[in-house]
């Protein structure tokens, strides 16, 4: 068995007799055709590529293990999390957001924080990021604003004006801007930053009862950042370093960990609650709802192979299991659709067979058949449609959701909740944020925002001005804009301030 191992072959085993010189017609050439070999070794190169994720392209993975510390049956019936002390396998995905597949890990940009959980009910996938709210709160603006975060479609160069351009008129990003220009933005390693799953998710135990959730993964190796210069620095001597770094701190034995912390709401907390709790640019402060520890995760594993696993590894938030559901979150709702729509797109109708996606908890019984790359044995001769008489699999009707109800008028309308956009971006900037914090994000966005127009600049300021006329006003002196015509702008409605600076 070894000495096979050890014989070159065709992908379809011949054994390869040369694999240095083509055939040829006489040594001068030209080659035969009837090189079969080469011209499948050519043929296979020429599609090694498979398309890029649009976003989270480049990433690094890991195995490990979820260990449950805290009894949370009362909320949640979810198997995995039935029992203290019990472990799920599980894969792990980190991730820079905008950048390429070959882009710099020390970037200023949110982290991919994706969990994959091989749990006895089906996988279950945590996918979340370093940031516990989002830039946007309505699907339909997504696409948009990742296009302004990428290339300029003339120049294919990062572009100042197009990132701030949609920021400052979608005022709803003050927060996630603000963590990111604050050193958050730039962790100094995947091991070091928190994992949250921004959206609300709903809980639900045996007795049909349901809590409102947000998940809180606490780096155990403790918050650590990169300065700008720091990460300037880093993005040339290594570009690949987060990936790095985890790869061989695992190698090392040194593994890392975070704490499962869960903020958990009422459904009549949820009723009262003083902002929209499934809004996902806000928080849910830790006065009202504090976070409380349900368990462990621990990364022992590293990928033998990074295609196979890290590169085909798929994720959705749509991958839930009985006892966890989703909750009415714009933002969610969308991407229950579009991560599956990528990867079928990405790796094809058969994704979930790859051996990083397929269940390890539980068999995977569907009547799905056949597509591309079916590499199982398809069902096999079993019946491939459902009701049948001949013993297929039968839906088990205790995995349902509970029935929730819904109600409104369906027509397309925004948020309408009477809490701002602002508070929380001014709390974390006054009541969180240590003077050296609030420097260090000043000095952030002037040498971003810098880059953009003047009027570009004045509008984005005056926002931040209406978070805190601190933060505006230190912006502004770094920009040398005039405080006062910021002040007059914040003053403005999102309307008449985009009118007011649509042209120098
Ligand atoms: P708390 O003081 O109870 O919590 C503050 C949180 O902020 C901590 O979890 C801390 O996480 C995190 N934090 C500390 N420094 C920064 C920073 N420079 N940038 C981003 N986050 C930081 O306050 P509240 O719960 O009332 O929240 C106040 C603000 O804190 C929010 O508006 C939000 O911007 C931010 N925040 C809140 C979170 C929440 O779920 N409530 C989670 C993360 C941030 P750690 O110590 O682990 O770094």
């Amino acid at each position: 068995m070894a000495e096979d191992k050890k014989k070159l072959t065709t992908g379809f085993g011949k054994p390869v007799e040369d694999d240095q010189n083509s055939m040829t017609a006489g040594w001068p050439g030209p080659v035969l055709m009837q090189d079969v070999h080469l011209v499948d070794k050519l043929a296979h190169f020429d599609r090694e590529r498979i398309p890029e994720r649009v976003v989270h392209a480049k990433g690094a993975g890991a195995y490990g293990y979820f260990e449950v510390t805290a009894d949370v049956t009362k909320y949640t019936k979810a198997k995995f999390l039935s029992e203290v002390g019990k472990r799920t396998d599980l894969f792990v995905r980190f991730s820079t957001v905008g950048g390429e597949k070959g882009s710099a890990d020390a970037e200023r940009d949110p982290r991919g924080f994706a969990v994959k959980f091989y749990t006895e009910e089906g996988n279950y996938d945590m996918t979340g990021n370093n940031t516990p709210v989002f830039f946007i709160r309505d699907p339909l603006k997504f696409p948009d604003f990742i296009h302004t975060q990428k290339r300029n479609p003339a120049t294919n160069l990062k572009d100042a004006d197009m990132f701030w351009d949609f920021l400052s008129l979608t005022p709803e990003s003050i927060h996630q801007v603000t963590i990111l220009f604050s050193d958050s933005g730039t962790p100094r390693t995947f091991r070091n930053m928190n994992g949250y799953s921004s959206h609300t998710f709903k809980w639900y135990n045996e007795k049909g009862e349901h809590f409102w959730v947000q998940y809180h993964f606490k780096t155990e190796q403790g918050i650590q950042n990169l300065t700008r210069e720091e990460a300037d620095v880093m993005k040339s001597k290594d570009p690949d370093h987060a990936t790095r770094d985890l790869y061989e701190a695992i190698e090392r034995g040194e593994h890392p960990s975070w704490r499962l912390e869960m903020q958990i709401m009422t459904p009549e907390q949820a009723e009262s609650y003083r902002f929209d709790p499934f809004d996902i640019t806000k928080v849910w402060p830790h006065a009202d709802f504090p976070p409380i520890t349900v368990g462990r995760m621990v990364l022992n594993r590293n990928p033998e192979n990074y295609f196979a696993e890290v590169e085909q590894s798929a994720f959705s938030p749509g991958n839930l299991v009985p006892g966890i559901a989703a909750s009415p979150d714009k933002m969610l709702q969308a991407r229950l659709f579009s991560y599956h729509d990528t990867h079928l797109h990405r790796l094809g109708p058969n994704y979930h067979l790859l051996p990083v996606n397929s269940t390890k908890g539980c068999p995977m019984n569907s009547y799905q058949r056949d597509g591309f790359m079916r590499f199982d044995s398809n069902g096999g001769g079993g019946p491939n449609y459902y009701p049948n008489s001949f013993g297929g699999p039968e839906p088990e009707p205790k995995a349902a959701e509970p029935a929730f109800e819904v109600s409104g008028k369906a027509m397309r309308q925004p948020y309408n909740h009477p809490n701002d956009d602002f508070v929380q971006a001014g709390d974390l900037y006054r009541k969180v944020m240590t003077d050296a914090n609030r420097e260090n994000l000043r000095g952030n966005i002037v040498s971003h925002l810098g880059g953009a127009q003047k009027r570009i600049q004045l509008r984005q300021t005056a926002i931040f001005y209406k978070a805190d006329p601190d933060y505006g006003r230190r912006v502004a002196e770094g920009l040398r804009l005039d405080v006062k015509e910021v002040e007059r702008l914040s003053a403005m409605s999102a309307e008449e301030r985009a009118k007011a600076t649509a042209t120098d």
